[in-house]
């Protein structure tokens, strides 16, 4: 008799394990242990924008995308190609900030800034956001601390922006140097393009296509082309300083004095104009003297003066500059020239023994803390061993432990970590007791 098949087991479907969810391309995370040097390079900005007068501002990271196309300008390539723009819910067509200086000057017109007494310093530590294509140095969100001055035209402030962004690097220990040029008014600069475009004109056929769209759009940029064919055309071409007007020159002459006695390393380059349109006068970059060649190729900051960024934003003619630092590469050239600085240690490890014994642990914590006292602890652990194991992994100079026998006597021991010994303390006094021992 033929037997029943078995009906086939009905095949569970293999549950797939979650994968796990990437990183949006170009972006990073800074772990712990990196932390130190951005510390360090925040503490940096800090101090020296504070030594020189600025005050702190912070804009949102979010603006309307017509500051950037009216401010930075419509042809450039953060705004042309790298801006992260979109439309909202509520139909508003916003941008992440690719740069700090046109929020700032936004903010300056919104908020009278310019009935404060001029000029007005302001500093910031913030992101930036651009779509960029991701390589080493090159991230679409980057850290950038930046200085700018609204409300004075003097080239003394030029130079004390250069010096600033020249100090910051080198207390940071990085050996660098600024190139310098000056691309002279609007008016001097729309003289120089036409004399530019017609010289690159009768060589069009020796240019790339990147380069042949620059001269129709923007032909300063070809300057800045590393198209080793073009070099020696680069050469010939008319230089911006014999097309400079006699305020501009003389604006420079100045700059140049103030960081000859202020003793900043500088070269002059002619080909340097900066890729966003709002600067006029002052343009400088900032490169570091790296052995590495990928390091010393890439500027680490730069800026300019931009005295017709206010008005073309709305605001009244103010005269202004500024630069801005980008702190990521910083960040790795202080990394690839220097171990971090270990971690800040506590002198104190707060231990528990039973339930009893943490609780009070906890406050003994807690009263060590609002005296100024920083202490590790592992509150989460039971057993004594393991406490003892990280106090003495963190070099902590002393352990406090509590546990139930403690607790109803109103004592705590206190443990000398590197010589072994034990005594019992008034829990009462334990602050008091700790800030002996630790100051012998
Ligand atoms: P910029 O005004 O575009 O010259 O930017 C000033 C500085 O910001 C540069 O010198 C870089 O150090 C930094 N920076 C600009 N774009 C990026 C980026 N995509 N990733 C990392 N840093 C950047």
């Amino acid at each position: 008799m033929p037997t029943a098949k078995k009906p086939a087991a009905k095949e569970t479907p293999a549950k797939k394990a979650p994968q796990p969810v990437a990183q949006v391309r170009g972006m990073r995370d800074t772990l712990p242990e990196d932390q130190p040097l951005w510390d360090a390079m925040r503490a940096k900005a800090k101090e020296l924008s504070s030594a020189y007068g600025f005050e702190r501002i912070d804009t949102p990271v979010l603006e309307e995308t017509s500051l950037f196309v009216r401010g930075v300008g419509k042809q450039t390539d953060v705004v042309e190609k790298e801006l992260y723009n979109f439309e909202t819910s509520g139909g508003e067509t916003v941008s992440l900030r690719p740069e700090g200086t046109a929020p700032i000057v936004r903010a300056y017109i919104q908020h009278g800034m310019f009935n404060q007494p001029q000029p007005v310093k302001l500093w910031y530590v913030a992101p930036m956001f651009r779509h960029d294509r991701p390589q080493h140095g090159r991230y679409r969100q980057f850290q950038q601390f930046g200085c700018e001055v609204l409300g004075d035209g003097g080239a003394v402030i030029d130079a004390q922006l250069i010096v600033i962004g020249y100090l910051f690097l080198k207390e940071l220990g990085i050996d660098a140097t600024v190139q310098i040029n000056s691309i002279g008014t609007a008016e001097s600069r729309a003289n120089y393009r036409n004399a530019l475009v017609s010289y690159f004109r009768t060589k069009r056929n020796r240019l790339s296509e990147e380069d042949k769209k620059r001269l129709l759009k923007n032909p300063l940029r070809i300057l800045d082309s590393k198209d080793p064919a073009i070099q020696d055309l680069k050469a010939e071409a008319p230089q911006i300083v014999d097309w400079l007007d006699e305020e501009s020159k003389t604006h420079f002459m100045h700059v140049l004095e103030y960081l000859d006695e202020l003793g900043v390393p500088y070269q002059l380059n002619p080909y340097l104009v900066r890729g966003l349109d709002y600067y006029t006068k002052t343009v400088f970059e900032f490169y570091a003297n790296s052995q590495d060649q990928e390091l010393a190729q890439s500027s680490v900051g730069g800026g300019g003066r931009f005295d017709g960024l206010t008005e073309l934003l709305g605001g009244r003619p103010t005269a202004a500059a500024g630069f801005a630092m980008g702190m990521d590469r910083v960040f790795n050239l202080m990394k690839a020239t220097r171990t971090a600085p270990e971690p800040k240690q506590s002198d104190i490890f707060v231990a528990h023994l039973g339930e009893q014994g943490r609780k009070r642990a906890l406050a003994v914590f807690e009263e060590l803390r609002k005296a100024g006292i920083s202490s590790g602890e592992a509150f989460g652990k039971e057993s004594i061993k393991g406490q003892m194991e990280l106090a003495n992994r963190r070099k902590a100079k002393f352990a406090v432990i509590i546990g139930q026998k403690e607790v109803l006597d109103g004592t705590a021991i206190i443990r000398d970590m590197d010589a072994g010994t034990q005594e019992i303390v008034d829990v009462r006094k334990i602050v008091h007791e700790l800030q002996k021992k630790l100051s012998k």
